[in-house]
């Protein structure tokens, strides 16, 4: 007997894996068709699709079953000069005929130039879901309970170090990466985290200690945060490594666990910010 394989699961299976990742992004590379530039699309559904015909003929029925049960919304009426087989945008048969002859690139034509929501051109990419496109109505109606970084610090008795993980305090998974969107809200770039979120954090954090206690740990956390000349900058920390690099504006930027215990601690080892991290994560028991 065959080995399993993904293609060897059951369709509905399959449909059920494939529905995680019916978004799709813009990517830094540009392609260029004919005169005009345009970012490459990345999309799993393409990737999937590219791997195998079978898995090309699932990922075909998933894309018409969402372009279909979502009707209302997407109003999608049967292709024409349907054809399962992938046939490149660029080429001249399809410019002229101006058809998508795939379901898979009829669904992310639409994903990539209307709203999820509510079917309504739109370019403004959902804020707590950048793989989608979402008007600015539909945001506040699906994710209603957004509150910026400054709510969340001051109302919660929280810092930075808390929120953003990994970081010199938390370099392992114990705490999770948090939710969070950046966007540029008049010049001012803006931080905002489901206030629900915020509330599981607040509460993995603090425990069941008193206001008193919150706002001592708060302190002695600024502290560390201050000590290790790292800031946040559009969600990650940055690091700066010495004034040489400060003053080039080079900055480190350190994003996955194992940079942080290879390297980043490496550079605290010994210093005044280890021992301040030391006894803080001593002092709360954490890992
Ligand atoms: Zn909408």
């Amino acid at each position: 007997m065959a080995e399993p394989n993904l293609a060897t699961l059951p369709i509905e299976l399959l449909h059920h894996i494939l529905s995680y990742s019916i978004g799709c992004r813009e990517t830094e590379e540009r392609a260029t068709i004919g005169t005009v530039s345009k970012p490459h699309i990345s999309c799993p559904l393409y990737n999937i699709a590219a791997t195998c015909r079978h898995l090309r003929d699932v990922v075909e029925s998933f894309t018409k079953h969402l372009l279909l049960s979502h009707r209302s919304v997407t109003k999608f009426k049967a292709l024409a000069n349907y054809s399962r087989k992938y046939i490149p945008v660029s080429t001249d048969a399809a410019i002229k005929s101006k058809t998508l002859r795939t379901y898979r690139c009829a669904w992310v034509k639409w994903v990539m130039r209307n709203c999820a929501f509510c079917g309504k051109a739109s370019t403004r990419r959902a804020l707590m879901d950048d793989t989608f496109h979402c008007c600015q109505s539909c945001d506040r109606k699906e994710w209603p309970d957004k509150i910026t970084m400054t709510v969340a610090l001051q109302t919660f008795n929280l810092t930075k170090l808390d929120l953003f993980t990994p970081n010199p305090l938390f370099p392992t998974t114990w705490i999770p990466p948090i939710r969070y969107a950046v966007y540029d809200c008049v010049g001012v770039e803006t931080t905002v985290f489901m206030k629900e979120d915020v509330e599981v954090r607040a509460k993995l954090i603090h425990g069941e200690d008193g206001l008193e206690d919150q706002k001592k740990r708060k302190k002695r956390r600024m502290k560390i945060e201050r000590a290790t000349k790292m800031r946040i900058l559009r969600g990650r920390w940055v690091f700066l490594a010495c004034n040489k690099d400060v003053e080039r504006g080079w900055w480190r930027n350190y994003t996955t666990e194992e940079e942080w215990e290879e390297r980043c601690h490496a550079e605290f080892r010994n210093s005044q910010v280890s021992k301040l991290i030391t006894a803080e994560r001593e002092r709360d028991g954490l890992r």
